[in-house]
């Protein structure tokens, strides 16, 4: 029931995000319509109309959204029922209702443009620091907090090693997601132990799965190094591994 509930609210709210996906970048001002892909021109109201935009065409160049919005709609929808069925209607739930569409919205950005920008990284950390902070604290979960922050320095601490050894294939945008990514893998962790093993899976799953696209990727393009963004990759292993964090760190609940 929860799951049908958050499903549907994923389907009403990816519209909305779209509106991220093409506004934060350019620098434009928020309005209530999605920009055409080709033409920029605005599309209306009724570009926001879930599930029926991904069937509209652009009244000036005729374009179709193709894979975007239905890809922004379904990827929020799946990832929301995903988080209800694991969390269930537990206080944790909202945050990482909360978690899954950043990532959603951080992922097509980077997929459409190569970049992570700045205005959406780092109140998406300080947000986050301050939830799991408050939740944590309201709770007397202590050590709940110190796997989120020793998730957060695991995670970013990795990425960001990576980034000054490889800088051309790890973008300094990619660290700051990894701090966001750590913080909310580790809160899931029991203990310290635990949150490192989640961030190790993660890491494992975003390289495997991110080279294995980047390999096929350049096999069809025939070009000679991966020129796919990391970001989605990451976010990705890390959206996996908290929902399959009980299994993984061998716990019933
Ligand atoms: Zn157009």
């Amino acid at each position: 029931m929860l799951a049908v509930a958050t499903l549907i609210g994923g389907l009403v709210l990816g519209p909305w995000l779209g509106i991220l996906v093409d506004r934060v970048v350019p620098r434009l001002r928020l309005a209530a319509e999605h920009r055409c892909v080709g033409c920029d021109a605005g599309l209306g109201h009724r570009s926001l109309v879930p599930v029926l935009s991904w069937f509209g065409r652009c009244g000036q160049c005729g374009r179709s959204p193709w894979l975007r919005y239905p890809g922004v709609d379904l990827a929020t929808a799946g990832l929301f029922a995903a988080v209800a069925l694991r969390f269930g209607p537990t206080w944790k739930l909202g945050p990482y209702l909360a978690v899954a569409a950043v990532l959603v919205v951080l992922s097509a950005i980077d997929l459409e443009t190569h970049l992570l920008p700045n205005l959406l990284t780092w109140p998406a950390i300080g947000v986050g620091l301050f939830v799991v902070l408050v939740l944590s604290g309201e709770l007397g979960d202590e050590t709940g907090l110190k796997s989120a922050l020793v998730g957060a320095a695991a995670f970013g601490g990795f990425i960001g090693v990576t980034h000054l050894v490889y800088e051309a294939g790890m973008g300094r945008g990619d660290v700051k997601l990894s701090v966001l990514l750590g913080l909310f893998v580790g809160w899931v962790a029991p203990d310290t132990i635990g949150a490192l093993r989640l961030v190790f899976y993660a890491l494992f799953v975003a390289f495997l799965g991110g080279g294995v696209v980047g390999l096929a990727y350049n096999r069809i393009r025939r070009r000679g190094r991966a020129e796919i963004p990391f970001g989605p990759a990451l976010a990705a292993g890390a959206l996996l591994v908290v929902l399959a964090s009980n299994p993984l760190l061998g716990s019933a609940s």
